[in-house]
């Protein structure tokens, strides 16, 4: 018995190891490309990663030790791009996961970006505003000499926003002595920030829900959606469904889920939420996240956190598409099921490129000084998505692979092409 429970906690963690999973995909990709085992070699890990502890000084007049990361996955095609997460789960091996699955997005939306990613182990919502400046401005300075606008583009990320995208350029341009808006992505309006970037992500996925959506056949107008997840990328979605006459008839936070087969008042509740995402707890009938997932619906939008559909819960998902707003929310092991099931999925590196492709223009923006309509963010936006989408899904096709193999293949050539006329591997 004690061996057996063993082994099945052993399958979990490997299961819930978003580094090896993300490892074996990599692997297979490129195996299915044709390239030699030392790309693999080169591209399974981040070529460089820093950590740092940063002492803020709390309201209270103590001082309290945080550590971040940086990780910097490839920069062979060029300078890394990717968020900064504070979240009190952030782990060093997250961080590398993640800055792998930027390099792949920026491959897939054809970004010259290889990617990185950022975290510091925190919990923002018990810290005061100042706490959060000055944990913000110490993690700038401690990591500024891997960064900077033609190095590693940090941008938002998992609980953080324009204010703390504001105070690190703020602290960068202060060391630089040059006032330096393209070193951080993710700005607010007034500081070159780009329009559209706020609702990027959630643009991004309504973009790819609609071209996934003909494929099948659905119409978006009517559809039964599932939101899990209020964050940023979550309720502008919400939002995006709802205008275009689809039905939420689903939502979430990180304390519970609401349901209502009529729909749900979305303005309402993004009216109501506060802004970590947090909404349900002012309601009594609420159901649990796992009820949530498994509802009768014809989209299921994963937009919280890593590892939420998993083999014990694929069996049970109703939705017709399955999109990844998060980054990781399907195991492998469920993505094998849900294909098996005939259940489209659109993977994460794929759904969820919407907020690094329109970061991009805003480095462009910031890099020329010259300034975009909405219109022209949101038209340049839908083109390249559209184009990711469909070279995607008929890689899936003519190859004979899952859409996730079929994203990484397609995210994973760029950089392993230029790795090559670098002349690394
Ligand atoms: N954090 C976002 C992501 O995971 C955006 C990154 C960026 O804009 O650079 O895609």
């Amino acid at each position: 018995m004690v061996a057996e429970k063993g082994t099945d906690h052993t399958n979990q963690e490997q299961e819930y190891d978003v580094l090896k999973s993300t490892q074996t995909v990599i692997h297979k990709a490129l195996d299915k490309l044709g390239y030699p085992e030392e790309v693999y070699e080169l591209l399974k890990e981040p070529l460089r990663l820093l950590t740092v502890k940063i002492p803020v000084r709390m309201d209270d007049g103590s001082v309290k030790i945080f550590t971040g990361y940086r990780a910097q996955h490839n920069d062979a095609v060029g300078p890394t791009k990717g968020g900064i997460r504070f979240h009190p789960d952030v782990t060093e091996k997250e961080v590398k996961a993640l800055s792998i699955w930027m390099s792949l997005k920026c491959g897939i939306v054809d970004l010259p970006y290889g990617g990185g990613k950022g975290g510091i182990v925190c919990d923002p919502r018990n810290m005061s505003f100042r706490e959060l400046e000055r944990l913000s401005r110490g993690y700038v300075r401690a990591i500024s000499q891997i960064v900077g606008p033609t190095k590693d583009i940090p941008a938002p990320d998992v609980f953080t926003n324009s204010q703390i995208m504001a105070w690190m350029m703020d602290e960068y341009s202060r060391m630089d002595e040059f006032n330096s808006p393209g070193f951080i992505t993710g700005k607010p309006l007034v500081l070159g920030g780009s329009h559209g970037r706020d609702s990027a992500t959630a643009k991004g996925v309504t973009i790819v829900i609609h071209e996934a959506a003909k494929k099948r056949g659905i119409d978006v107008k009517g559809a039964r959606v599932v939101v899990q997840g209020f964050g940023n990328a979550g309720s502008y979605l919400a939002k995006f469904m709802h205008d275009a006459g689809a039905k939420v008839v689903g939502i979430s936070d990180a304390y519970g889920a609401l349901y209502d087969p009529d729909g749900l008042d979305i303005d309402y509740l993004l009216d109501r939420r506060d802004s970590f995402g947090t909404v349900t707890k002012l309601f009594k009938n609420t159901i649990t996240n796992k009820e949530l997932l498994e509802l009768e619906c014809d989209i299921l939008v994963p937009a919280a956190i890593e590892n939420q559909i998993t083999e014990d819960n694929a069996h049970d998902i109703k939705a017709k598409i399955v999109v990844e707003a998060a980054n990781g929310p399907t195991t492998m092991g469920a993505t094998q099921i849900l294909t098996e099931r005939g259940i489209l999925l659109v993977p994460d590196v794929l759904a969820s490129s919407g907020g690094v492709t329109v970061s991009y223009f805003e480095w462009v923006q910031n890099n020329q000084g010259y300034y975009w309509s909405e219109e022209e963010v949101e038209e340049k936006l839908e083109k390249i998505l559209i184009k990711a989408f469909n070279n995607i899904y008929d890689t899936a096709q003519t190859r004979r692979v899952d859409m996730r193999l079929a994203a990484y293949m397609v995210g994973v050539r760029k950089m392993a092409e230029a790795s090559r006329f670098r002349g690394w591997i």
